[in-house]
Parts: structure tokens; sequence; C-alpha cells
């Protein structure tokens, strides 16, 4: 089944595919790996880009059941296509979006003493899921203040903690974090325990606890950066040839006059820039090498500065009869979201977070 938003093919000059059947996979896979742990995911920032409408049905027919989000909004968002998920609302508690939170039966996960003291007058009872920080210092209660959060009278249901640096599977801050949450759960035998983010899914700890919260592995970002991906891609963005044009040597191209033409170079320019998250900083210039994009095969080096709408392409290596009709690919045809990340002084993440409003939308499965 394929269904498409966001502007008209006709009308767009970049298309994105999202593979639904590749996000199910991936999250199939985790859910595996973790077993018999429970498998969520995390689909805050519109699913990291890929859109909530569709991720969070896709998920839940692949058997997710808990969802995480940032913001109570995307929250309501998750409710609206999954009616019977369990949704956890991750930075922490905002006097005003209490009623929301209730209306909607969203969980907010009590990230400080505020929090709670807010939650408990609010009458609710039960705290679902408190974060303690052990190490981050980026939300959380310190662990020497649980005690007195069960003192308020909050059942805690799920009891939380975010790593540092999970990505590097050797760093000691890890054994260190998963120690002093450990101190802290023993005080809360009956809470659950969530530590692991996608990365700490494939530490050799295996801080799996009760419930496990990826997210960027699921969107087919590379959770053991150094080594292979074990996930599937999922996204696919190819752009527009709009124009192709020959520059001679000693010609500069684009702004500023950042990129000089070392042969007589064949340019062809797309119609996407960093209005469409693109990021700039992947332009490609005299002394740096910039993002590449694949067109027909040939991977093709980005010639000058990202504009605004438009990005240009140095093409002189690919077959001249090739080039008619082709398209250029920015994300898929081997180019991954950590390797357009990696060009753009970035990670992934911000790549996926950042995918435009102007694409013509395509998902598949
Ligand atoms: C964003 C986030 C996650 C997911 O992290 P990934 O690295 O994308 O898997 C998990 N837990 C918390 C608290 C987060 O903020």
């Amino acid at each position: 089944m394929t269904e498409t938003s966001g502007p008209e093919v006709a009308d767009s000059q970049a298309v994105l595919t999202i593979d639904l059947a590749a996000l199910a996979a991936n999250w199939r896979a985790l859910a595996e790996r973790v077993a018999p742990a429970e498998c969520g995911a995390v689909v805050k920032a519109d699913a990291y880009g890929i859109g909530i409408e569709a991720a969070a049905p896709a998920l839940a027919k692949a058997g997710c059941r808990t969802f995480f989000v940032a913001h109570a909004s995307e929250g309501r968002r998750v409710r609206a296509v999954v009616p019977h998920a369990v949704i956890y609302v991750l930075n922490g508690l905002l006097a005003a979006s209490i009623p929301s939170l209730l209306a909607h039966d969203l969980r907010p996960v009590l990230g400080s003493l505020d929090d709670a003291a807010l939650w408990a007058q609010a009458g609710a009872g039960r705290a679902w899921a408190l974060h303690v920080d052990t190490g981050m210092n980026r939300l959380g209660v310190a662990p020497g203040d649980v005690a007195s959060i069960a003192d308020m009278g909050l059942v805690i249901d799920v009891l939380m903690t975010h790593f540092v640096s999970s990505e590097a599977a050797d760093d000691k801050t890890n054994d260190a974090q998963i120690a002093r949450f450990a101190s802290v759960r023993t005080a809360l035998p009956q809470a659950r325990a969530s530590l692991a983010n996608s990365s700490a899914l494939f530490l050799p700890q295996k801080p799996y606890g009760a419930l496990v919260r990826p997210g960027y592995a699921l969107y087919g970002g590379n959770p053991t950066p150094g080594t292979e991906n074990p996930m599937q891609a999922v996204v696919r963005l190819e752009a527009q040839i709009l124009q192709i044009r020959t520059v001679e040597t000693g010609e500069t191209v684009g702004y500023n006059a950042q990129w000089t033409a070392r042969r007589r170079t064949r340019l062809a320019t797309i119609g996407i820039g960093y209005a469409d998250g693109l990021p700039r900083a992947a332009m490609g210039i005299d002394d740096r090498a910039g993002g590449e994009a694949m067109v027909a095969g040939v991977l093709c080096p980005f010639a000058g500065r990202v504009s605004m709408d438009l990005t240009m392409i140095d093409v002189t290596d690919v077959p001249k009869e090739r080039l008619a009709g082709a398209t250029a690919v920015l994300l898929g045809d081997g180019i991954k979201v950590d390797d357009l990340g990696r060009r753009s002084a970035t990670i992934g993440y911000e790549i996926l977070t950042r995918l435009g409003a102007r694409y013509h939308r395509v998902y598949l499965g």
C-alpha cells in the first residue's frame, strides 16, 4: 500500500520516500533483541521527521504498545492515530499542559521535584514515570531525591534514566551510570526500569531493564557508529535535476565563489536547498569536500555553497547519455543518513529531524 502527503509530485522538486515496512522490521529486530524486556518506540519530533501519523500506526501494527514523545502536543497526535497506546511525555511537566495530559491520558515523565509536587497536587496519584539523572545533567531528579518523591504518595511505575555516551561502547561513563541507577532502584523495587536508547541496546552490559526506548535506530540511523549499520534504511530522498551546464576550468560556482572548477566541469543544479533541511554545512568548497549525491550510479560531489532552494553538484563523471531523466539521490542508493550527517558536520539525527515540508512524501508499506 502506498500513500502520499505534502505537495503534489508535479509541483514539488524533491521526493521523500518513507519505507514503513523497513520501520516495522527495525522495531521487530530490536524487540527480539531485548526480549523479554518490552520495546517501546520514541516518536518525538514528528517521528524523527518521517511523520507521526504514519509512523505510530505502523509501529503499533508491528506490536509496539508504548510510545515516547517530547511534548504533550505530540502525545495528542499519537493518541489520535493509536487510541490504545501507552504514551509517555519525556520533557517533564509544564503546569499549563496538565489538563491536556489528563484529558488525553498522556503520562508525563516527571523530571524534577517541582514536577512531582505539581503532579501530586493535580491529584493524579500515580507518577507513571520518574526520570532520575545519573550524569547527563539535563532532565531528571538527583538520585538522593527519589525517596522523597515516593514520600509524596505517588506510585512510581517506571523509573527512567538516559545515557550520556551510549554510542561509545567502551566509555566508562556507561558503567558509572548503570551503577548509579542500580543504587536508586533498590529504593523502588516495584518500578520498571528503563535506561536504554537505540545505542544502549548494543552495549555489552545489555542495560535493557523492563522497557527500552529506541528512536534513531528505528528510522534507519546507525546505533553502532564506526561499525556496520545493523538497521534497514527507512528514508530515501531524491531531488530533481533542474539544469545541466558546463563550466570552464577556473570558473567558480555559487555564492561567494567558494568552489573553483579544476577541470572542464559538467554541473547539475538540483531543486533542494537548506530550506528543505539539506544542511548548508554540506557545501563543497575548494579546500573541504562536502555532501554527495548519487546520479545514475555515480557519486557526485556538491560544488559550492548550498543555497536556500538549490544545490549544484559535479556530474562530470556521469556518462552523458545516463544524465537524461536522472535524479540526484541525497539519501538512499548507499548514501546513509549518518553519511550525510558526517559530511555536514552534524549527526544523522539532525538530518532526519530537519526533513523539510516541501517534499512530496511517499509512504510505502
Ligand atoms: C530521544 C530519547 C531517546 C531515544 O534516543 P535514540 O538515541 O534516538 O534512540 C530515549 N530516551 C530519551 C530520554 C530521549 O530523550
